[in-house]
Parts: C-alpha cells; sequence; structure tokens
C-alpha cells in the first residue's frame, strides 16, 4: 500500500504530500467529498505518512512504509465500518448505567483516535469531543504526531463548541481531520479555522478502469452500468450490490410497463404482494423507490433529447420503448405519486397497498 492506490484526485493528493514535505499542513484539515470519494482512505494515508517510522518518498514526495508497526496498527482501522459495529457491539454488552456514559471511538493505535458519529442519533456528542480534549495536549507516546479523525460532521451543538476550543490553539504535533459530505454542516468558524480539500466525483471511465482491476467479476456492461450509478465514487462503485440493484430494477420496470401500457395487472400485483411490512420490507422497498426515481430520470434523459445522461445504460432499448409512451406530465405526475408512496411509507401503510395505488393511479386512459 502507497499513495499510488489511492484512486483520482491525483491534484489533491500531489498537493497534500508537498504540504507534509514542507511541514506545511495545516492543523485542522476539512476532507470533503461525495460518500465513497476517498476522504477516509485519503486520511489514513496521510495518517500513515505522518507516523511512518520508515518513511520512504515515492515521486519525491512523502509515502508511507505500509510495514513498520505504525502503518500496521493505523491500517487495521481501514474497514471502518467492522470496527464501529465492534465498538457498538462491545458498548451493547456493558450494564446499562455504564453503556449510557460510553462513546464510541475506533482506535487501533494510541496516537490516533477515530471519531464516528455516535448512534443512535448517529452524530457527534460533546462527551467524544472530550476525550479529544483530554489526550491531544499530551506529546504523542509512539509517533510523531498525534492525529485525529471525526468521520462525520453532524455536531451536537456542545460538541461543535468543544470542538471549536480545540481549533482555535491545537498543539503542533496534533492534526485533525474532519470528513464531511457538505462542509456547510460545519460551524463557519471550525471551517475558517481549517483547510478544505475537496474530493471530486471521477468521470465514468475512470472507475470503469477501476472496476476492471477490482471487480473483474463483472463484464463491461456492468461495470459501465455501476460507473455511472455510483456517480464518480470508487469506493460506492467497489462495492455497489449490483444483484439487488437488478432485481430492484427489474420489478421497478415491471410497475412502469404496466401502469404505461398493460390492461392487465396481474404482472403487477405478483410483484408489489412480495413487499411487506417490517424492516426488511422497508429497506426493499426503499430501494426499489430509489430505483423508480432512477428510471424516471432516465425516461426525463430520453424526452428531452439527452441520452447521454442515461444512467441504465444496459437497458436503453427499453427505456427508449417506455419513453415514447411517457410524455413529461406523465412523468411529473409519476414522481409525485412516488413521493407519496414515500409519505406513506412513513406513515406505515401496508406497502404493497400504497405500490399498488401508485401503479393503477397512473394507468393511461
Ligand atoms: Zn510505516
Amino acid at each position: 500500500m502507497s499513495f499510488a492506490d489511492f484512486h483520482g484526485n491525483a491534484g489533491v493528493v500531489h498537493r497534500l504530500r508537498e504540504m507534509l514535505a514542507r511541514h506545511h499542513l495545516p492543523q485542522a484539515v476539512i476532507l470533503a467529498g461525495p460518500s465513497g470519494s476517498g476522504k477516509y482512505t485519503l486520511a489514513l494515508m496521510l495518517t500513515k505518512a505522518m507516523t511512518c517510522l520508515s518513511p520512504s518518498t515515492t515521486d519525491g514526495l512523502p509515502d508511507f512504509c505500509g510495514t513498520c508497526s505504525n502503518c500496521v496498527r493505523i491500517a487495521q482501522s481501514k474497514d471502518l465500518e467492522a470496527r464501529f459495529a465492534e465498538a457498538v457491539e462491545a458498548r451493547e454488552a456493558l450494564r446499562e448505567a455504564d453503556r449510557k456514559e460510553t462513546r464510541l471511538f475506533v482506535q487501533t493505535h494510541p496516537d490516533v483516535l477515530i471519531i464516528p458519529p455516535d448512534p443512535p442519533q448517529m452524530m457527534i456528542k460533546v462527551d467524544q469531543v472530550r476525550r479529544v480534549i483530554e489526550s491531544i495536549y499530551f506529546r504523542p507516546g509512539e509517533a510523531k504526531e498525534r492525529v485525529y479523525i471525526f468521520t462525520g460532521s453532524a455536531f451536537m451543538k456542545e460538541a461543535a463548541n468543544s470542538l471549536l476550543k480545540v481549533l482555535e490553539e491545537p498543539p503542533e504535533f496534533a492534526t485533525i481531520f474532519l470528513l464531511t459530505e457538505n462542509p456547510g454542516e460545519l460551524l463557519p468558524t471550525i471551517r475558517s479555522r481549517s483547510m478544505i480539500v475537496s474530493l471530486a466525483a471521477l468521470p465514468d471511465e475512470q472507475v470503469e478502469k477501476y472496476l476492471a482491476k477490482h471487480r473483474p467479476d463483472w463484464n463491461a456492461k456492468q461495470r459501465a452500468l455501476v460507473a455511472r450509478l455510483s456517480e464518480g465514487a470508487v469506493g460506492r462503485a467497489r462495492s455497489f450490490d449490483l444483484a439487488s440493484y437488478t432485481a430492484a430494477r427489474t420489478q421497478a420496470l415491471t410497475i412502469l410497463n404496466s401502469a404505461l401500457r398493460a390492461a392487465d395487472h396481474s404482472e403487477l400485483f405478483k410483484v408489489t404482494e412480495t413487499y411487506r411490512a417490517g424492516a426488511e420490507g422497508r429497506d426493499k422497498t426503499e430501494n426499489l423507490l430509489r430505483t423508480l426515481y432512477s428510471l424516471l430520470q432516465d425516461l426525463t434523459f430520453l424526452n428531452s433529447g439527452t441520452p447521454e445522461l442515461v444512467r441504465n445504460t444496459d437497458i436503453q432499448a427499453e427505456l427508449k420503448k417506455l419513453a415514447e409512451s411517457a410524455d413529461f406530465a406523465w412523468i411529473a405526475l409519476a414522481a409525485d405519486r412516488l413521493a407519496e408512496v414515500e409519505r406513506g411509507m412513513r406513515r406505515n401503510l401496508l406497502r404493497s397497498l400504497s405500490l399498488d395505488a401508485f401503479a393503477t393511479a397512473l394507468e393511461r386512459g
């Protein structure tokens, strides 16, 4: 592993490494970018480069070895989802009184603390920032730097204010990374004390190239589809659940076909019957609704003469046929009705019932 393994945004990575080389990396760095764009991966790589015990250079810029004890321990935090789940589980196992006072952290190296949003609210809480304050002013033990990585930017008010105090006078040996999909979520006073670095979405071709290497189980057509659906985020592309997307899409197409063309609704009812109440049914229905929206959007692209924007590229022929019977007014109506189904779901109406109502309401007279 080295910076060469980071995919995309080469200019941004280059600039950050130049700052590292000149010891000019600011002490608070906001890494902004869509989900799956590599914010966490990059933060960990920079952390390794700052703490590596046998630092190397590649292309004349600082890199990390990946094998020293610091690099190895930091790499254990790489699977954030798994480490987070372990932390949640450990907390669940505590006695109730202790559980309430225990905040979530991921820590696989004594000088590197990772602070995820704390469930169930999924926000950074003041006790988490307190833990940062308790340690940040002590010199690091095994690395040259102390590093803190906040993996989300939704802060409780008191937590944001506490963080602000740290940012006013951080010790020279500490670096704080704030990862966010939307920097506007952070207090302006936090933003003004940090350097904001944005990771841009990658062009489809770049994501496809990445997938050719990392998902050889997909064919070219599938890779092209996933690249478009992940909107330039390689992390999202790599872990994309193509099987369940394709299943949801087949059903979404049945619903649209039934609404637009079929007189007989037996196929439609077969589909909607499979949507049940409960948590599992909710996920499945949400998946279906998202897919329906993306198909409606593609129909709009086809009708407005911009077929190059269509995301479901592998079924373009089928979409074209559908687009012939769906005009703008119908698509707008369908989007409105979908929003109604979503509202109904929030009120826990029977899922299959509202889906049936959705499709039959859209029937062309
Ligand atoms: Zn190392």
